[in-house]
């Protein structure tokens, strides 16, 4: 897939990437069992054995609306992915963007992109590119006179509870009012104004997730991160639209269930319900009066006002990693991403 190809417009996108071995698996000779052979199809190369122990490969072929390869860049996917939303939001809907995939598939690399030092000197991820055309749009001829403002918030939902990445990961309670209103109490929403404001709330917000821990992916591999782009009315502060791009808990955690330790498979077993609950709650948006089961967990609980309404949208983008060690977890993501859009 390229640039020129055109973009299609839908209210579900469930698009693929698969991004390239890295340089350990390089040296560790991994073998890339992964091909995406044209702009729709994803193959797994699945090594088998017959029962007379013959080895054969089985393909496992899948498709999406998109699918991207290794030497896509976020550019790429994010302007068939979540750059189409940013209209949604602008129109007064609402629109979402998952990343979902097992831990070190790319999901923060294409979400929150890789800092490397300065804010400047970065690859950007979907946050900041969502955030570049939102303030394009603000500046156009077509939406200068809404007289509209840009507010971001960012926060983590670890085992069930809800912490706010922006105000030093104080925990935050989550209140359903009797029109089904549901609201993060106190979460702090910072007024930006430009990209940059933008990157640097994305740089504090991932410095207060990772710290104090002893490695990046032990904890974040167990959240799930909401980063929101929030649209407002400047006179009434009344909101006009919203945009949550989310970093999901690595999928292969919610396996976690047999874990001897406790606290983990805790954890675990959290996850698996948020994911669970997650395809559904997409699968009913493309079905009008189906059930929605929100309730089932923090994530589609707070994420509710997004998946209601006739102008909501949303996309999913299943990250691979294409060595043979990962085969079974990229078929499970694969799987999980066929769920989300299959009649
Ligand atoms: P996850 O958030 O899913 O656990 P990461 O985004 O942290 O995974 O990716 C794991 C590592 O792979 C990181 O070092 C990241 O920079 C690198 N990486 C991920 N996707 C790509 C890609 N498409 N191209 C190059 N490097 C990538
Ligand atoms: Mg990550």
């Amino acid at each position: 897939i390229t640039m020129n190809d055109p973009v299609q417009v839908q209210q579900i996108c469930v698009a693929v990437r698969k991004r390239p071995l890295n340089k350990k698996e390089n040296t560790r000779k991994e073998v890339d069992v992964v091909t995406v052979p044209n702009k729709e199809h994803i193959v797994v190369h699945e090594p088998k054995l017959k029962v007379d122990l013959t080895k054969y490969l089985e393909n496992q072929v899948f498709r999406y609306d998109y699918a991207f390869d290794e030497s896509s860049d976020n550019d790429l996917v994010y302007k068939f992915t979540a750059k189409p939303l940013v209209q949604t939001i602008f129109e007064g809907g609402m629109a979402t963007c998952f990343a979902y995939g097992q831990t070190g598939s790319g999901k923060t690399h294409t979400m929150g992109g890789d800092f490397l030092g300065k804010s400047q000197d970065c690859t950007k991820g979907i946050y900041a590119l969502a955030a570049k055309d939102v303030f394009r749009f603000l500046n156009s001829a077509k939406y200068q006179s809404e007289d509209l403002i840009v507010t971001s918030s960012f926060f983590e939902i670890y085992s069930g509870k809800v912490f706010d990445l922006l105000n030093n990961k104080s925990k935050l309670r989550v209140l359903e009012d009797g029109k089904q209103q549901v609201q993060v109490v106190g979460l702090q929403e910072n007024l930006v104004e430009c990209v940059d404001d933008v990157l640097k709330l994305i740089q504090h917000g991932n410095s207060v997730r990772t710290s104090g821990q002893t490695s990046a992916n032990q904890h974040s591999s167990r959240s799930h991160a909401v980063f929101q782009i929030i649209l407002k009315k400047r006179m009434t502060g009344r909101l006009h639209g919203k945009f949550s791009l989310i970093d999901l808990a690595g999928n292969e955690r919610g396996a976690d269930t047999s874990s001897a330790n406790r606290q983990t498979r805790m954890e675990g077993a959290e996850i698996n319900k948020s994911l669970l609950a997650l395809k559904e709650c997409i699968r009913a948006l493309g079905h009008k009066g189906a059930h929605l089961p929100f309730r089932a967990s923090k994530l589609t609980q707070v994420l509710r006002d997004s998946f209601i309404g006739e102008n909501s949208r949303t996309c999913m983008i299943a990250m691979i990693s294409p060595g043979l060690s990962s085969c079974e977890h990229s078929l499970n993501t694969l799987r999980y991403a066929d769920r989300v859009k299959e009649l």
